[in-house]
């Protein structure tokens, strides 16, 4: 199939973008790197009456410090942060996670906000942040707000962005830790993950979990590891809480199943790095 005709608009700046978008509002989808939006276009998922391409928006190609944070503008693709020199220092789990994001390909084109925006509760970005506490900048012409990850994604492919609003920035907080692990099952590299689990070490005693492809967003939580060193029953837990989903990949058992499996193997790699 054909995408139904629409109007492209590329603005030469934020400014332009935010005025079209309070223009045409939910007429009108942002495009970044497309690797979604295309798809969902041929496939008359979407069918806006106006595109606005922000992909070559200088002001929002930027990768910056932000107080105790990383700040990723909007036009920054998945391989331009994997190649940006202080990751493996300042976001280790970023680092850990963007390999398993598509391929090559998709990530020379497809932005780490088009993740973020697109929601999808088997991505690798959206789990990283909800993981990490970050954040979300959106602006429009009434203002700037930022939305903390776990407030921002408010279901499977759904988000607490307004249809004037353009996500210009995502926020990581910087790593006091080296110690994480990040895991995921997908059919082939580069498919999007049938249960995703990232871990960050926060003491010798308790570590940060996220769990995406489980329940309809990404599920962040701190968790104690018990007298052996153990997390199994926290696992336990969590699968009970989330359910699971069926879906042509997975059954919601098989996906309850693979997390208490993955669980604690990842929390184990990630308290190994410790040594
Ligand atoms: C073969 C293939 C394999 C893939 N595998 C994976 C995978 O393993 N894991 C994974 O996570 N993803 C995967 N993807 C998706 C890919 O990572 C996309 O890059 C990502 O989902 C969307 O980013 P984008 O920049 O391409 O956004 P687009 O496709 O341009 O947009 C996606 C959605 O977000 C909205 N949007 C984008 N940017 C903004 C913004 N700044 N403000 C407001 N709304 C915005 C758009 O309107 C649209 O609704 C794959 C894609 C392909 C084609």
């Amino acid at each position: 199939m054909k995408p139904r005709r629409f109007d492209y608009i590329r603005p030469d700046s934020v400014g332009e973008a935010v005025a079209v978008l309070a223009e045409h509002g939910d007429r009108a989808n942002v495009l970044a790197g497309g690797q979604s939006l295309m798809a969902m276009l041929n496939l008359r998922i979407a069918e806006p009456a106006v595109l606005i391409d922000i992909a070559r928006l200088a002001e929002l190609d930027t990768i910056r410090v932000a107080g105790d944070a990383i700040e990723v503008g909007a036009a920054v693709t998945q391989n331009r942060l994997m190649g940006w020199p202080d990751l493996a220092a300042k976001l280790p789990l970023l680092a850990a996670a963007l390999p398993f994001v598509g391929h090559f390909q998709t990530r020379n084109k497809g932005t780490v906000c088009g993740s973020i925006a697109h929601a999808d509760p088997s991505s690798e970005l959206p789990l990283v942040l909800a993981t990490l506490g970050g954040s979300v900048v959106l602006r429009s012409q009434r203002g700037t707000r930022v939305l903390a990850a776990q407030d921002f994604q408010t279901g499977m492919l759904s988000t607490a962005r307004e249809p004037d609003e353009l996500i210009v920035a995502v926020r990581f907080p910087v790593q006091a830790t080296k110690r994480v692990a990040f895991r995921e099952v997908a059919r082939r590299h580069g498919d999007f993950a049938i249960i995703a689990v990232a871990a960050a070490a926060e003491s010798a005693t308790k570590v940060r979990i996220g769990i995406g492809g489980v329940a309809d967003r990404p599920a962040a939580r701190a968790v104690a590891l018990d007298s052996s060193g153990a997390v199994a029953a926290a696992f336990d837990e969590l699968a009970t809480e989330l359910e699971g989903y069926d879906d042509m990949h997975a059954s919601a058992a098989m996906r309850r199943d693979l997390l208490r499996r993955l669980g604690p193997l990842t929390v184990e790699e990630a308290m190994r790095c410790a040594a």
